[in-house]
Formats: structure tokens, sequence, C-alpha cells
């Protein structure tokens, strides 16, 4: 690890900046820079992603972000061709941390270290227990976000009173469109392992026997979903 990029917001900011890093062609934010396409032929790498970087951050939304690119490597330091906006940092070195964000660390380090290894979730930064009831991703193959049901269904609801199923929405990691029937279907058919088969009488309620309390509260509300 060469550098990095903090001080996001939160964790969805900072992992949408990621993926917009990660697939520049793909994000709707620099797919106006043609130039991002692809490495140039006799560019490395690291140089190719340093350009892109370079982009990013004179573009919305990260633009107005109070960022800090961090060179943890200092034999790589180099300057950006485009200038910063004045806001942002450049600094070099670890990143300090401190007494009491060790101790939770260490605390944390040992409460996991008894349970299976579990995916984290992206909205929640906390593990998915049972990945394959109550995991989520996205509809778009090339997006690896990964979430709890509700943790998708509470960020796609945003925050509109007195509704508790979301209808649709984007993803909060590659912005494509998410159907909540259609992930949904989507995790019946291919990750539902646990499920018994279910196939023309999926809509019903009567189809959900015996689901975890979290999963509960979203599952039979699906079925009215799909009759509206
Ligand atoms: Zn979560
Ligand atoms: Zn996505």
């Amino acid at each position: 690890m060469v550098m990095i990029v903090h001080g996001f917001p939160n964790n969805i900011a900072a992992l949408q900046f990621e993926w917009a890093w990660q697939q520049p062609t793909l994000s709707t934010r620099l797919k106006i820079f043609p130039e991002l396409k692809r490495k140039l032929a006799k560019e490395s790498h690291f140089d190719y992603n340093f350009r892109i970087l370079n982009r990013m951050l004179g573009v919305g939304p990260w633009h107005r972000l109070p960022l800090t690119v961090r060179w943890l490597e200092t034999d790589y330091e180099r300057d950006f061709d485009i200038p910063l906006p004045l806001h942002m940092q450049i600094v070099s070195g670890k990143v300090a941390i401190t007494a009491s964000q060790r101790h939770l660390r260490l605390e944390s380090d040992s409460s996991n270290s008894i349970s299976v290894w579990a995916p984290e979730c992206h909205l929640c930064m906390e593990r998915i227990e049972q990945p394959e009831r109550s995991r989520l991703g996205c509809l778009n193959a090339t997006c690896k976000l990964t979430c709890h049901m509700l943790c998708l269904a509470n960020y796609l609801l945003g925050d509109q009173p007195g509704q508790y199923i979301p209808i649709r929405g984007v993803c909060p990691l590659c912005d494509a469109q998410l159907c909540w029937a259609s992930l949904l279907q989507r995790k019946r058919l291919g990750m539902g392992v646990q499920e018994p088969q279910d196939n023309d009488d999926c809509d019903e309620l009567s189809d959900v026997p015996d689901v975890d309390s979290d999963v509960e509260t979203v599952e039979p509300d699906i079925c009215e979903l799909s009759d509206a």
C-alpha cells in the first residue's frame, strides 16, 4: 500500500469513491473523461491509478470533501498534475492510532476471533452472520456491494415517513438502479439455498416458512409489492 485517501464523511462515501476509482469507465462521474478509459501505452498501473485519482479529486461530489491524501511510502511520493482543491491536504507517514482506538480494536479483535468468518456489511460495517439468508448484493455484476438485507432496505427507503419496505432506489456503491423485488427474487433463485424450493408459488404469503426474526419483517411485504 503506497497511499491512502481518508476523511470521508461516512462509509458509503468512501466506498463510492473506491468503486469509482476502480471502475472509472463505469462511474457516472468519470465517464465524461475519455482519457481515463484506459492505461496509456507506457504508463504503469500505479501511474494510471494516480492519474484517475487526480481527476477524481477535482470533480463532484469529491472535490467538496475535506479529504486527505496520505503517502505511506514516501519513495513513491509525487506531485499531482492538476492542483488539488485548497481544502484538501497532502501528508506523509503512517496513520497514528490513539491509545483509546487501539484499545477498542483489541477488544473487537478478541471477540471476533471466537466466531467463524463472516462478510462485513458495507452499510453498517458489522458482520453478516448468516450471509446465505440475510446478505444482499447489487444487480450490477461488476459491483461488489454486500450488505444486510435490512441495512439495504433502510438505505433505499431513505427517510420516507411511515414506509418500511422499499420499492426501488440506487445502489450505494455503483449508482445502478435497484428494484427491491428483483433483488429479493434474485436472492431466492440464486443464493437462497437453505430455503425449500419455491417456484410458481413464490408470491404467496405462506411461502415464508422459517425465516429469521431479522428477515421476517421484510419478507412478507414483498408479496404486497408484487401484487401492486
Ligand atoms: Zn448492515
Ligand atoms: Zn452496485
